[in-house]
């Protein structure tokens, strides 16, 4: 049942670097296919990330705030409770309307969408193999590969996906754990912790690492780690997990400390949230000779080519951060370098945010990283505590630093914990993308009583420590 079509451009993969890109490639006149091997489009994102994530840490948020903080806002409510399996079913819900966005979109865009498995038979032609085993070929002039990534395992661990199991089976739960131990002090692993933990599981992080979210400024990661210890996180920072054994619905996890002691977890539910590895399986890469790193990643050069230079590589399945919206950047690089552009992406500006609560967002470069490379730096902070606004919410919790090159003020990275620092941080990559300096900040009008006013101050703390309100 093989058709013969011919197209401009194929992306294969629907995630945010996918769709994004077919979107961009079909706005510039190309004739343009999207093949994604699931029913539902958008990816890890939009199915088992992003999205769903937010979902329930929003619903866990508001039972967090019910249980804990109504009263002293005066607000009283009788028989509180968790439904899970609607709390689930709210998610998908969520998820099932932005997927038929996409689906909307792709119409819309009149981009051809092909469900299967997309795999290379040569460099120009694509086969799609789809659930009723029947197989599509066609031709493409370029191909972008968008195919993403799926979680990442220890070699000993044997995921069952019912108690042993990674953050997409945790995006499922139908009921709150009692002990949910959580391998890997990262992103996911908070994000979801912190959801268990506010609906009342005992939630226990184990990290190889001495501090939790290890790529972010260290000042960040202490902040959190004292904020999650509040909510009753317990953490267990310098330890190797070594092995995980399940025996019908008790986990447990054996685990080394820093003085090479053995250190038991028993639980209901293990989540391993170590990273997330590329995913190129059943691609056929080996039939166009395009090679991957030491991690299974695809090799691109400065212009995101591959060996092959009519086949782009974006997202998840190359080097650099695994985010979304660095995956939507690379989608809209790709298409316009392929229309003949000269687009650019500043990869030092992609910020960072993990949506626990307190938020944490960030972007430039750490206060280590700055030490490592030699450069003469000065920081600002500024406590959200001695905000008005803060204070009338009652979310006191974090800091915003600001850290400024020494002789020129240039702002160099500025990292956030607090209320609603995933939405300040936009402010901060917009001023580093026009190179501003502390003082530029520091000398525009922020609304007030605002959480921007951190911002503000943090700058002006930057230059002679004059913050007004410390
Ligand atoms: P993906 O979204 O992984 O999409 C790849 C697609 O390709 C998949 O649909 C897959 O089925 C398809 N595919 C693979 N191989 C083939 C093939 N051979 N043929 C056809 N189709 C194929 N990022 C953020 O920026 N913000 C967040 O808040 C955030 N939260 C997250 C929470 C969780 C729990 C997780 C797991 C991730 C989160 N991420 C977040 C990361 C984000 O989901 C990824 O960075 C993003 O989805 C990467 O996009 P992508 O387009 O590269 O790949």
């Amino acid at each position: 049942n093989s058709k013969t079509m011919k197209y401009d451009i194929t992306i294969i993969g629907s995630g945010p670097g996918g769709y994004v890109a077919a979107i961009r490639c079909a706005q510039l006149g190309m004739k343009t296919a999207l093949v994604e091997k699931y029913s539902t489009l958008g990816g890890t994102c939009l199915n088992v990330g992003c999205i769903p994530s937010k979902a329930l840490l929003d619903s866990s948020e508001h039972y967090h705030n019910a249980h804990k903080r109504f009263e002293e806002h005066g607000i009283k409510i009788n028989d509180l409770g968790v439904d899970m399996p609607q709390m689930i079913k709210r998610k998908d819900s969520v998820v099932s309307q932005t997927t038929a966005g996409i689906d909307y979109l792709m119409k819309k865009n009149k981009i051809d969408v092909h469900h299967g498995l997309g795999s290379f038979q040569d460099k120009n032609t694509i086969k799609v193999l789809n659930d009723k085993g029947e197989v599509n070929t066609f031709t493409s002039a370029k191909t972008i590969i968008a195919t993403g990534s799926k979680p990442a395992n220890l070699p000993f661990i044997e995921l069952d996906k019912e108690r042993v199991i990674t953050s997409t089976e945790a995006l499922n739960l139908q009921k709150v754990p009692d002990h949910l131990i959580i391998i890997g002090g990262g992103v996911i692993g908070l994000e979801l912790g912190s959801v268990y933990a506010r609906l009342g599981a005992k939630v226990s992080v184990i990290e190889y690492m001495d501090n939790i979210i290890p790529t972010m400024d260290r000042t960040m990661g202490k902040d959190l780690q004292r904020s999650l210890k509040k909510i009753g996180v317990k953490f267990y920072l310098q330890h190797k997990v070594t092995g995980v054994s399940r025996s019908e619905d008790q986990v447990t996890v054996t685990a080394e400390d820093k003085k090479g002691q053995t250190v038991e977890f028993l639980g209901d539910y293990c989540m391993v949230a170590i990273g997330r590895k590329a995913y190129t399986e059943g691609l056929g890469l080996e039939n166009v000779g395009i090679t991957t790193d030491k991690q299974g990643r695809v090799e691109v050069n400065e212009h995101l080519q591959t060996s092959q230079d009519n086949i782009f590589a974006i997202g998840d399945v190359i080097k650099g951060a695994m985010l979304a919206h660095k995956a939507e950047e690379e989608g809209v690089y790709v298409a316009e370098y392929a229309a003949g552009q000269k687009p650019h992406i500043n990869y030092n500006l992609i910020p960072g945010v993990v949506y626990t609560w307190p938020e944490v967002a960030s972007v430039g470069y750490t206060e280590e990283q700055l030490k490592e490379k030699g450069t003469a730096y000065k920081t600002g902070a500024f406590p959200f505590k001695a905000l008005g606004r803060a204070r009338a919410s009652m979310d006191i919790e974090g800091q915003v630093k600001v850290l400024a090159d020494k002789q020129t003020d240039e702002l160099l990275g500025v990292h956030i914990i607090g209320p609603r620092a995933a939405d300040m941080i936009a402010e901060a990559v917009i001023a580093m993308e026009y190179r501003a300096s502390a003082e530029d900040i520091a000398r525009m009008s922020h609304a007030h009583p605002t959480y921007t006013e951190a911002m503000k101050e943090a700058c002006l703390a930057a230059t002679e420590d004059r913050a007004l309100h410390v």
